[in-house]
């Protein structure tokens, strides 16, 4: 069920997170709109999927707020602060929100379909008739229809990640996060991921995506997150973010980037 509101579906207000005396996030004030899709960008160790993994509480944060849709997320407001919520308030509001991570993380002894239905058996305690149901809806979107009774290990790594979107789809989140979901993938898989992927953003789901593919970023995001050393640098739509960064770190960031893309592309041509 969509919510009617136009409140954030995720509202990320003077977010911190230490690990010991490292600040990962530095005061993160973000936020995510119904429907949108927002790439995040940013160097190795900027904090990008710290911040995934405080927005689905995978990680307590230190500081700040994250509400999912208007609900504070693992804390409740007490007369002198914040005080962590009790976990069956936590799995209530994380419940929309669904996670894609880089390493698919399927359970190798379960088939795809097993895999795709786990967590509406466990955490929404779906009859098993049911979740099947919604689990061959979920891989029939990814185009894996076909491939509900087979093992992870009897599909290409593509096809892994195309399931483990659709775990994460069958849960029927209000928002999903990608956590740099091709970066494991062979270069000739990335293509069928990102499709995916597109499909979903056309379908109106609620996509937060941290990549290192910036074509797909300038094709399909509606906004793009530039981070760096646990801060928001700069943002806004991929045309005015690629072509006109305002900040030298982005500048430097997107020169390396071409840089480094001008080499792939020079490589074909150099063993010919
Ligand atoms: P990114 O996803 O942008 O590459 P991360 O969010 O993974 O960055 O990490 C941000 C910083 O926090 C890095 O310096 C990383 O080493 C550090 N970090 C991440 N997780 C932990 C942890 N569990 N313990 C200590 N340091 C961590
Ligand atoms: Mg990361």
């Amino acid at each position: 069920m969509a919510t009617e509101t136009t409140e954030p579906v995720i509202k990320i207000r003077n977010l911190t997170k230490d690990f010991g005396t490292f600040a990962a996030l530095s005061g993160i004030s973000l936020d995510i709109n119904l429907s949108e899709v927002v790439c995040i960008i940013g160097p190795s160790g900027s904090g990008k999927s710290t911040l995934l993994r405080c927005a689905s509480f995978l990680e307590e944060y230190t500081s700040g707020e994250i509400e999912i849709e208007g609900r504070l997320l693992g804390y409740k407001r007490g007369a002198e602060g914040l005080v962590r919520e009790s976990d069956q308030n936590i799995d209530s509001v994380r419940r929309n929100v669904g996670m894609v991570f880089q390493h698919f993380n399927l359970w190798p002894h379960m088939t795809v379909l097993d895999n795709v239905t786990l967590g509406l058996r466990l955490s929404k305690r779906a009859p098993a008739a049911k979740a099947k149901e919604s689990g061959r809806r979920a891989l029939a979107k990814v185009g894996l229809a076909d491939f509900a009774e087979r093992y992870p290990s009897q599909l290409s790594g593509g096809q892994q990640q195309r399931v483990g979107i659709a775990r994460a789809v069958a849960m029927e989140p209000h928002v999903i996060l990608f956590d740099e979901p091709t970066s494991a993938l062979d270069p000739q898989l990335v293509g069928e991921v990102l499709d995916t992927m597109k499909q979903l953003a056309v379908e109106g789901i609620t996509m937060v995506v941290v990549t290192h593919e910036m074509g797909f970023a300038a094709q399909v995001a509606d906004r793009v997150v530039f981070m760096d050393r646990g801060k928001v640098i700069e943002q806004g739509p991929p045309a005015k973010l690629f072509n006109d960064p305002q900040s030298p770190r982005l500048r430097e960031f997107l020169d390396t980037w071409r840089r480094r893309n001008m080499l792939f592309q020079s490589e074909p041509a150099a063993g010919q």
